[in-house]
């Protein structure tokens, strides 16, 4: 039997959890905050993360379906099938739900306990020290770290992200609105900052089917003089030309909660030789509009099969084919999303990314591209060019 200790409760952590509990491994996962928590999150999940859930068994038939994507810049607007469907959940509730599956699983959650470094004996990471008063010390022979979009643990365990590479400066909040039930979301392609200047990134306005919408602003860090722009700001711009049409209540009734997440693989190692990173903590989420849910199940799972390939051989050296395997299960697509990241941060990349709300082609592009669901046709083609030149895109 070996102990896997998991630090992060999201749905990286959990998955991943699961999988190594279904394995034989005795599982702790520790999480800061007490659960159920709120997360920073509008809580849409792609095909890819419906698949996912499903297979840990974790039920979403209550969640408000999806049919389509709004393009929306200025006047103009296009409408769209949302690729194979979306689904929208309150992420306290997805991760209670996933918690609940690991509990069933029998993993060990330990929540309202921060973890504050790993125990390195022998240069191998042993455990993980927390802030208990007592039993503070948690010995481990593998130690998870899914601790989210920061990531201080894992950085403890030496991950670094890549500065170059594109991140997405977000911030989210929840209105009441009366067009809650609708069953298209939008995406506002016309970001400005307080000077009237254009942004590249996006914004939406998801609906929950609840008597509430998430609106949320991600701009993209290839913007010019990115540290300068102030995001509360973009968003209440973007929740003034969506009021009326949204019938939005006041002010949000969370409050405004900004992250920068990244995105693409940028984190780096996934692993070392007792350690494994997962879910934002390895930069998981997608390039194209910042999904990870998906992302971080699938991480999640992979890391749980590199558990598994522990315990069946015996050898802790099968941790080395994690890093790869998160690759294998991204590229070329996340290479596609880091060579578009860096054009929809120049003027003419803008432009054409915003032309997708005028033209039918583009818009369905990038509704494919942008939830990663994918089919036959002429997006193909362009998704083969893509692919070719995103040879020159920077490689994880
Ligand atoms: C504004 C915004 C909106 C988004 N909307 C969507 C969306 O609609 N759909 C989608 O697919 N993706 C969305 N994403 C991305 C998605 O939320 C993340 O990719 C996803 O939550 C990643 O899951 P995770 O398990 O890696 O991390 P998290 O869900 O962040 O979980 C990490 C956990 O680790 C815990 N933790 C951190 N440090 C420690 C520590 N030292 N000790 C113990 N516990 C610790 C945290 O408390 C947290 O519970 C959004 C992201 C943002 C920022």
């Amino acid at each position: 039997m070996i102990d896997v200790v998991v630090v992060g409760a999201g749905p990286a952590g959990l998955a991943c959890a699961i999988g190594a509990s279904h394995a034989g491994a005795r599982v702790t996962v520790i999480e800061r905050d007490r659960l159920p928590r709120p997360r920073p999150c509008a809580g849409l999940i792609n095909a890819a993360g419906a698949a996912e859930l499903a297979a840990l068994g974790v039920a979403t038939a209550d969640a408000h379906r999806l049919g389509g994507i709004r393009l929306v810049d200025g006047e103009h607007r296009i409408r769209r099938a949302f690729p194979d469907g979306g689904q929208v959940i309150d992420r306290s509730i997805l991760d209670a739900r996933l918690a609940d599956a690991a509990v069933d699983a029998g993993v060990s959650i330990v929540d309202g306990v921060e973890v504050l470094r790993p125990i390195v004996e022998r240069g191998l990471v042993r455990g993980v020290l927390t802030d208990r008063d007592t039993d503070a010390e948690i010995a481990a022979d593998v130690v998870v770290a899914a601790d989210g979009a920061t990531s201080t643990f894992g950085r403890s365990l030496g991950t670094v992200r890549d500065p170059s590479w594109p991140s997405l400066l977000t911030i989210i909040g929840r209105w009441e609105s009366a067009q809650s039930h609708r069953s298209t979301l939008d995406i506002r392609l016309d970001l400005r900052r307080m000077s009237g200047e254009l942004l590249p990134g996006h914004a939406w306005v998801v609906p929950a089917g609840d008597g509430t919408v998430s609106v949320g602003v991600s701009v993209l860090s290839t913007a010019r003089d990115v540290d300068s722009v102030n995001t509360t700001k973009v968003l209440e711009a973007v929740v003034d030309s969506a009021r009326v049409d949204w019938e939005l209540g006041g002010d949000s009734f969370s409050p405004l909660r900004g992250v920068r997440l990244p995105v693409g693989l940028s984190v780096m190692p996934a692993g070392g030789p007792s350690w494994l990173v997962v879910g934002d903590a390895a930069a998981a989420a997608s390039p194209f509009a910042g999904l990870g849910i998906d992302r971080a199940l699938i991480s999640g799972r992979l890391a749980a099969e590199a558990i598994a390939g522990v315990i069946d051989t015996g050898s802790f050296a099968v941790l080395q084919n994690h890093a790869p395997s998160l690759q294998a299960a991204s590229e070329p697509y996340f290479r596609v999303g880091r060579l578009f990241t860096g054009f929809a941060g120049t003027r003419a990349g803008h432009a054409l990314v915003r032309a997708a709300a005028r033209n039918g082609f583009l818009a369905e592009a990038l509704c494919q591209f942008g939830t990663g669901s994918f089919r036959p046709g002429s997006i193909s083609a362009l998704r083969n060019v893509a692919e070719r030149m995103s040879w020159f895109a920077p490689r994880a």
